[in-house]
């Protein structure tokens, strides 16, 4: 919350930016408000003893935001939870272009062989946060011959447009405070870590060394960790 007036007199105006632009920061810092959360719904799946929820925000700026969940079990002491950016031509179809298909799969099979495990699936997360249409946009540069690093600076994907805050909330409703963090990317470590959730350990999803060559190269310019402790 903020004290500040909303027709601070021009002569104030000066002084006041200051104040104005620390009182948005704080504005930007709210955390996300749960407007609906479903949990516990069992569906019969191929991937088997999978639950899934939902949850639906009002997000500081007024957006709302929906993020799904899967899970087995998130009772422990310490969850394993998986942030999973979604990808429609990944995870629905299966591209063989990108390795999230894979990625989420992996970390199914992690989370049901560990009876133990959270995954996070942010709609608002598509494309990089930059939709679906740049998500096609960048297979398409990719058709062309681009290579991965080069068509996601096309796109301005060279940027991390992603906002975690709902995510953290999610773990925080849960009462989840500690976390073995499925990932490859230490900058959801670390957005995790800065808004006071606990990390224990990391596990990284190690993508076979014949498979997505060109994908594991752009992910290791953007800092990702392909090795770690199990
Ligand atoms: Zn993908």
């Amino acid at each position: 919350m903020t004290n500040l007036k909303s027709h601070p007199s021009p002569a104030r105006e000066d002084r006041s930016s200051n104040r104005i632009k620390k009182g948005a920061a704080r504005s930007r810092r709210r955390p996300p408000r749960i407007v609906e959360k479903i949990l516990d719904v069992r569906i019969p799946n191929r991937h088997g003893r999978l639950t899934f929820g939902a949850y639906r925000f009002q997000m500081p700026d007024g957006r709302t935001q929906e993020i799904y969940l899967i899970y087995v079990n998130v009772h422990a002491s310490v969850v394993n939870v998986r942030i999973n950016s979604p990808c429609f031509t990944g995870d629905i179809f299966g591209n063989n272009r990108c390795d999230c298909n894979w990625q989420l799969l992996e970390t199914l099979r992690i989370i049901k062989d560990r009876r133990n495990g959270l995954v996070i699936y942010p709609l608002e997360h598509r494309g990089r946060s930059l939709g679906i249409v740049n998500e096609l946009r960048y297979f398409g540069l990719l058709a062309e011959g681009k290579t991965p690093r080069d068509a996601a600076n096309a796109l301005g994907q060279n940027r991390d447009h992603r906002d975690f805050s709902a995510c953290v909330a999610v773990l925080k409703d849960l009462g989840i405070g500690a976390v073995r963090i499925i990932t490859n990317n230490p900058h959801k470590t670390a957005f995790l870590r800065r808004s006071g959730i606990r990390i224990i350990g990391r596990i990284p999803i190690v993508i076979p060394q014949d498979k997505h060559e060109d994908v594991r190269a752009a992910n290791v310019a953007r800092g990702h960790q392909f090795r770690g402790p199990k």
